[in-house]
């Protein structure tokens, strides 16, 4: 593992090994240039093994970074992977929460945290028994604003309505073929947003229960997992796993452009150059995919109303989005080098934070 953290450009690496379930914890502090503090999900699951739980630690903790950045919010990047044993025990849960929880308190509020793949709400309020005041979106029973993903789904809203003016010159979905890949949290919220718009929606999922509501009762056409590269559509929206656009699927996407929340869609950075050279326009996920935090935190900690968050998430969204469009189209690069180019310069423009700002990068 010594190798990955050598690659790294992060700050810290905290790790808890849980004896009693046999999980890790690694807590990855990206950066404090715009912090602190350091924001970042709570992702739960099974790894092949610790080095790949690592791996996945350190590289969406630096994703968080540049998400922060590009959105503006004066928050440093970071993200918490715990790796479940095979042999794992989920009557352990709850006090391998806590055991976290313990550790959000010991390192004192430099890491806030919500939900992300594997955690939920409730998960939160259990990290919050010990964990509080430095944990967000617990369930709105136990005062926190609950689900991030409706938040997350807004503002990929946003980012299909910029690309269809992009590719379209129409500010709607309306009438558009939109293929999502994942009906979770986001997806499902996704789905009622583009209905509303009057899109044509097509779903994958690999849940039989979901796969059941969405086909039978909602009446969405069903794309299973091996056409989903294949399928005619205007837009793809990856909302389930990283890495899906790489140098095997890309060659037979059928799309326009891809538009979804999943974290690391890339597998690898340079795909982002094989999707321009395909014609596809790919809407990076570090640009389009921080609404569930921004007004998790937004509704949380500043008083706003949803309402409120999902207007914030709108326009930030928009304009990111709009901003790095218009940077690769200048620049003849790629839309994620575009989206990095943004994001490094705002941290290099970064100032040493004082106590009492915002939680918006001063003049942005
Ligand atoms: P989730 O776990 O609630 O939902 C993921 C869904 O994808 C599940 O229904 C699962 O069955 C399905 N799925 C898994 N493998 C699949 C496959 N091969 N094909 C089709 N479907 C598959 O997760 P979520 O909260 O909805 O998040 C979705 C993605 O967006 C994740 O990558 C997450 O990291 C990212 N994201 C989420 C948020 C948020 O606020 N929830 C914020 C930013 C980014």
């Amino acid at each position: 593992m010594e190798d990955l953290l050598k690659q790294w450009d992060g700050e810290n690496l905290f790790i808890r090994f849980h004896h009693p379930s046999g999980a890790w914890i690694f807590m990855a502090i990206h950066s404090t240039k715009l912090g602190p503090p350091v924001s970042g999900g709570t992702r739960m699951k099974f790894y092949p093994d610790r080095k790949a739980a690592l791996q996945d630690a350190l590289k969406l903790s630096a994703a968080m970074t540049s998400k922060l950045a590009l959105s503006g919010i004066a928050h440093g990047g970071g993200k918490v992977v715990i790796a479940l044993p095979p042999n794992f025990d989920s009557a352990m849960r709850p006090d391998l929460l806590r055991s976290y929880g313990t550790l959000l308190q010991q390192i004192g509020g430099l890491f806030l945290t919500g939900p992300d793949v594997g955690t939920s709400p409730e998960d939160m309020n259990i990290i919050a028994e010990t964990g509080d005041p430095y944990v967000f979106s617990r369930t709105p029973e136990a005062g926190g604003a609950g689900d991030s993903g409706p938040g997350t789904a807004i503002g990929v809203l946003a980012a299909i309505r910029v690309t269809c003016n992009q590719l379209f010159s129409t500010n709607s979905a309306a009438s558009k073929r939109i293929l999502i890949q994942g009906t979770g949290n986001v997806g499902r919220a996704l789905i009622e947003m583009l209905q509303a718009d009057g899109a044509e929606v097509l779903f994958s999922e690999v849940d039989k229960a979901a796969i059941q509501h969405f086909r039978d009762e909602v009446g969405l056409q069903f794309i299973p997992s091996a056409e989903i590269y294949n399928t005619p559509c205007d837009i793809f929206s990856p909302c389930a796993l990283g890495g899906v656009l790489n140098a095997q699927t890309i060659p037979h996407l059928q799309c326009r452009a891809v538009v979804g929340s999943a974290n690391n869609q890339l597998a690898h950075p340079t795909d982002a150059e094989l999707l321009r050279h395909r014609d596809i326009l790919y809407a990076p996920d570090i640009a389009i995919n921080i609404g569930g935090l921004m007004s998790i935190i937004g509704m949380e900690s500043e008083g706003w109303s949803q309402p409120e968050a999902f207007e914030r998430v709108t326009i930030i969204v928009d304009r990111t989005l709009q901003q790095v469009y218009q940077l690769a189209a200048t620049e003849d690069i790629d839309t994620h080098t575009a989206a990095l180019h943004i994001a490094h310069q705002r941290l290099a423009a970064a100032k040493p934070k004082g106590k009492n700002t915002t939680l918006f990068i001063e003049q942005w």
